[in-house]
Protein backbone atom coordinates (compact mmCIF):
# COMPACT_ATOMS: atom_id res chain seq x y z
CA UNK A 1 0.00 0.00 0.00
CA UNK A 2 1.13 3.32 -0.52
CA UNK A 3 3.19 5.03 2.18
CA UNK A 4 0.18 8.13 1.49
CA UNK A 5 -2.60 5.64 2.70
CA UNK A 6 -3.01 4.73 6.26
CA UNK A 7 -3.61 1.03 7.03
CA UNK A 8 -7.37 0.20 7.17
CA UNK A 9 -8.65 -0.07 10.43
CA UNK A 10 -10.69 -2.75 10.64
CA UNK A 11 -12.90 -1.12 13.89
CA UNK A 12 -13.96 2.15 12.36
CA UNK A 13 -17.56 3.16 12.60
CA UNK A 14 -18.63 2.27 8.68
CA UNK A 15 -16.29 -0.95 9.14
CA UNK A 16 -19.02 -1.37 12.09
CA UNK A 17 -22.25 -0.94 10.07
CA UNK A 18 -20.93 -2.92 7.58
CA UNK A 19 -20.58 -5.53 9.90
CA UNK A 20 -24.43 -4.67 11.60
CA UNK A 21 -22.70 -3.88 15.06
CA UNK A 22 -24.40 -0.76 14.41
CA UNK A 23 -27.70 0.74 12.83
CA UNK A 24 -28.20 2.81 10.09
CA UNK A 25 -31.08 4.19 7.75
CA UNK A 26 -30.48 2.36 4.45
CA UNK A 27 -31.52 3.60 1.46
CA UNK A 28 -29.81 0.89 -1.18
CA UNK A 29 -27.62 -1.87 -0.60
CA UNK A 30 -25.87 -4.90 -2.85
CA UNK A 31 -22.83 -7.18 -3.16
CA UNK A 32 -20.55 -4.38 -3.56
CA UNK A 33 -22.14 -1.15 -1.66
CA UNK A 34 -24.63 -0.25 0.63
CA UNK A 35 -26.12 4.14 1.21
CA UNK A 36 -27.44 5.22 3.97
CA UNK A 37 -28.36 8.26 5.61
CA UNK A 38 -25.67 11.17 6.87
CA UNK A 39 -26.16 11.03 10.88
CA UNK A 40 -25.57 15.18 10.35
CA UNK A 41 -27.05 16.07 7.23
CA UNK A 42 -25.74 19.12 5.57
CA UNK A 43 -28.51 19.22 2.91
CA UNK A 44 -31.96 17.87 2.79
CA UNK A 45 -30.78 15.00 1.43
CA UNK A 46 -27.22 13.68 2.26
CA UNK A 47 -26.51 10.13 2.06
CA UNK A 48 -23.05 8.10 2.07
CA UNK A 49 -22.30 5.26 -0.60
CA UNK A 50 -19.15 2.69 0.72
CA UNK A 51 -18.12 -0.31 -1.01
CA UNK A 52 -18.35 -3.02 0.52
CA UNK A 53 -14.25 -3.84 0.56
CA UNK A 54 -11.98 -2.55 3.00
CA UNK A 55 -10.55 0.79 1.22
CA UNK A 56 -9.84 4.08 3.69
CA UNK A 57 -10.13 6.46 0.39
CA UNK A 58 -10.33 6.60 -2.95
CA UNK A 59 -6.67 6.92 -3.09
CA UNK A 60 -6.12 2.95 -2.05
CA UNK A 61 -9.67 2.34 -3.98
CA UNK A 62 -8.47 3.54 -7.17
CA UNK A 63 -5.30 1.49 -6.96
CA UNK A 64 -6.17 -1.48 -5.58
CA UNK A 65 -9.89 -2.58 -6.17
CA UNK A 66 -10.45 -4.69 -8.45
CA UNK A 67 -12.38 -3.57 -11.83
CA UNK A 68 -15.76 -5.27 -10.90
CA UNK A 69 -15.77 -4.08 -7.40
CA UNK A 70 -14.98 -0.26 -8.91
CA UNK A 71 -17.77 -0.29 -11.38
CA UNK A 72 -20.32 -1.71 -8.94
CA UNK A 73 -19.36 0.44 -6.94
CA UNK A 74 -19.65 3.71 -9.09
CA UNK A 75 -23.12 1.90 -10.55
CA UNK A 76 -24.42 2.09 -7.05
CA UNK A 77 -24.28 5.86 -6.70
CA UNK A 78 -26.16 5.85 -9.67
CA UNK A 79 -28.50 4.00 -8.48
CA UNK A 80 -28.66 5.20 -4.91
CA UNK A 81 -29.09 9.29 -6.63
CA UNK A 82 -32.18 7.26 -9.14
CA UNK A 83 -33.68 5.99 -5.63
CA UNK A 84 -33.55 9.30 -3.46
CA UNK A 85 -34.89 10.89 -6.99
CA UNK A 86 -32.36 13.65 -7.07
CA UNK A 87 -31.23 12.93 -10.69
CA UNK A 88 -33.31 15.76 -12.24
CA UNK A 89 -32.98 18.66 -10.04
CA UNK A 90 -29.10 17.24 -9.41
CA UNK A 91 -26.74 16.30 -6.79
CA UNK A 92 -23.06 16.95 -5.76
CA UNK A 93 -21.11 14.05 -5.40
CA UNK A 94 -17.88 14.44 -2.60
CA UNK A 95 -15.42 12.13 -1.21
CA UNK A 96 -12.58 13.62 1.57
CA UNK A 97 -8.95 12.21 1.02
CA UNK A 98 -6.96 12.68 4.11
CA UNK A 99 -5.91 15.34 6.82
CA UNK A 100 -6.54 18.59 4.37
CA UNK A 101 -9.91 17.61 3.56
CA UNK A 102 -10.35 16.64 7.32
CA UNK A 103 -11.76 13.26 6.53
CA UNK A 104 -13.13 11.88 9.58
CA UNK A 105 -14.12 8.41 8.73
CA UNK A 106 -11.50 6.18 7.34
CA UNK A 107 -13.74 4.04 5.15
CA UNK A 108 -14.24 5.52 1.72
CA UNK A 109 -17.67 7.34 1.64
CA UNK A 110 -18.98 8.97 -1.35
CA UNK A 111 -21.26 12.14 -0.05
CA UNK A 112 -24.33 12.74 -2.07
CA UNK A 113 -25.77 16.05 -1.74
CA UNK A 114 -29.57 16.95 -3.11
CA UNK A 115 -32.81 17.56 -2.17
CA UNK A 116 -31.87 21.90 -2.71
CA UNK A 117 -30.12 24.54 -4.48
CA UNK A 118 -26.70 23.74 -3.60
CA UNK A 119 -23.95 26.35 -2.88
CA UNK A 120 -20.89 26.36 -5.11
CA UNK A 121 -19.02 24.74 -2.61
CA UNK A 122 -19.91 22.95 0.58
CA UNK A 123 -17.05 23.15 3.41
O1 LIG B 1 -15.99 12.87 4.65
P1 LIG B 1 -16.00 12.75 6.13
O2 LIG B 1 -15.13 11.61 6.67
O3 LIG B 1 -15.69 14.05 6.83
O4 LIG B 1 -17.49 12.43 6.49
C1 LIG B 1 -17.90 11.54 7.48
C2 LIG B 1 -19.40 11.62 7.53
O5 LIG B 1 -19.89 10.47 8.23
C3 LIG B 1 -19.94 12.84 8.26
O6 LIG B 1 -20.81 13.57 7.40
C4 LIG B 1 -20.70 12.23 9.46
O7 LIG B 1 -21.86 12.95 9.80
C5 LIG B 1 -21.03 10.84 8.94
N1 LIG B 1 -21.26 9.81 9.94
C6 LIG B 1 -22.45 9.07 9.87
N2 LIG B 1 -22.66 8.07 10.78
C7 LIG B 1 -21.78 7.82 11.75
C8 LIG B 1 -20.57 8.56 11.82
C9 LIG B 1 -20.34 9.55 10.88
O8 LIG B 1 -23.28 9.30 9.01
N3 LIG B 1 -22.06 6.87 12.64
Amino acid sequence: MSAAVAAYDRNNIFARILRGEIPCKKVYEDEHALAFHDIHPQAKIHVLVIPKGAYVSMADFSAQASDKEIAGFVRAVGKTAEILGVVESGYRLLANHGPNSHQEVPHLHVHIFGGQALGKMLA
